[in-house]
């Protein structure tokens, strides 16, 4: 089993792509192959899958406006923000297929496409939110392949690189009093009915990682887990909108659970054998009350449960 959104399998070109002779020659060659992003979406067909671009069809933009993403066998992926094309540019990419959050439809699109949408849509991101310099406020300016900002300004000069913001994501575990294995799952009221995932929260300036995920599984659920019995099991990029999840298992020092102080709708412990009975989230039948679903199937949160579940995971 893997995760989603990882196993990129371009080579980034660290090095030469800070070569803007060797950029260009990528930029113009007919291998070449554009991923347009709008507002967070990616481009899909109507069979939702990725829909990649010819240089000819966007014509309107230059290689300043293009984030390299890396390269192949076949071809060179980059990256751009559709609003750099003109409005009659994007009218006629409208027509030929459709914006779609790749959070949606993950699923359904492959691993490799996964890996090459979600780097150009953490990109992408980036650059939209870093269009003035942090330190003195003039404009910043994409450079090196679009995988750094520089600002403009003569006395500043202030570089400014991709930023990833670390969350840890948790699988608790613990032995009740009959000597069988639960694990704690929560759940968010705005969230699908019935659907329950391993608690989750970003890292703050100053903390390990396992002090994130003792801290945040207490403030969540008010279960108390020692620092020392936190083990790491993987990670997944998750650009939704610019983070990396850190996957751990942990088992708790107490049981009684209390969510009054934080923002979840509901917290429990879950037996194996009741695991069994989630029904997935993309199964598309009616909530029924009672009914418990598990969290989208190309999460982390899924991969632990699920690794949790067949015993891959975990001392219970
Ligand atoms: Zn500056």
């Amino acid at each position: 089993m893997s995760l989603k959104y990882s196993q990129m399998h371009l080579d980034r070109c660290t090095n030469q792509r800070k070569d803007l002779r060797w950029l260009k020659a990528q930029f113009q060659s007919s291998n070449a192959l554009f991923c347009p992003v709008q507002e967070g979406n990616n481009f899909f067909n109507a069979q939702a899958q990725p829909i990649y671009l010819k240089r000819d069809q966007i014509i309107d933009v230059s290689i300043n406006s293009c984030v390299f993403l890396g390269k192949d066998d076949e071809h060179t992926y980059f990256a751009f923000d559709s609003n750099k094309l003109s409005l009659r540019a994007q009218e006629s990419l409208c027509e030929a297929g459709q914006w779609l959050p790749l959070r949606n439809i993950g699923a359904t699109v492959s691993h490799t496409d996964c890996a090459i949408l979600a780097l150009a849509k953490g990109l992408i991101h980036w650059h939209k939110t870093h269009l003035y310099c942090g330190k003195c406020g003039a404009i910043n300016k994409l450079i090196e392949a679009g995988h750094a900002r520089k600002c403009t300004h003569s006395q500043c000069r202030n570089m400014t690189f991709p930023r990833t913001d670390p969350a840890v994501i948790m699988l608790i575990e613990h032995l009740d009093e009959q000597g069988v294995a639960r694990c704690l799952l929560g759940r968010q009221s705005a969230w699908q009915l019935g659907m329950y995932s391993t608690l989750a929260g970003f890292v703050d300036p100053g903390e390990t990682l396992e002090e994130a995920v003792a801290r945040e599984v207490l403030e969540e659920s008010g279960i108390v887990v020692d620092t020392g019995n936190v083990s790491y099991v993987a990670s997944q990029p998750w650009p939704f909108p610019a983070s990396i999840m850190l996957g751990f298992c942990a088992s708790a020092s107490s049981q009684a659970i209390d969510i009054s102080n934080d923002d979840l709708e509901d917290a429990q412990w879950f037996t194996r054998a009741q695991l069994a009975q989630f029904v997935a989230k993309e199964d598309p039948i009616e909530y029924q009350a009672g009914q418990f679903r598990m969290s989208s199937i190309d999460s982390i949160s899924h991969y632990l449960i699920s690794a949790w579940h067949a015993g891959k995971i975990g001392k219970y």
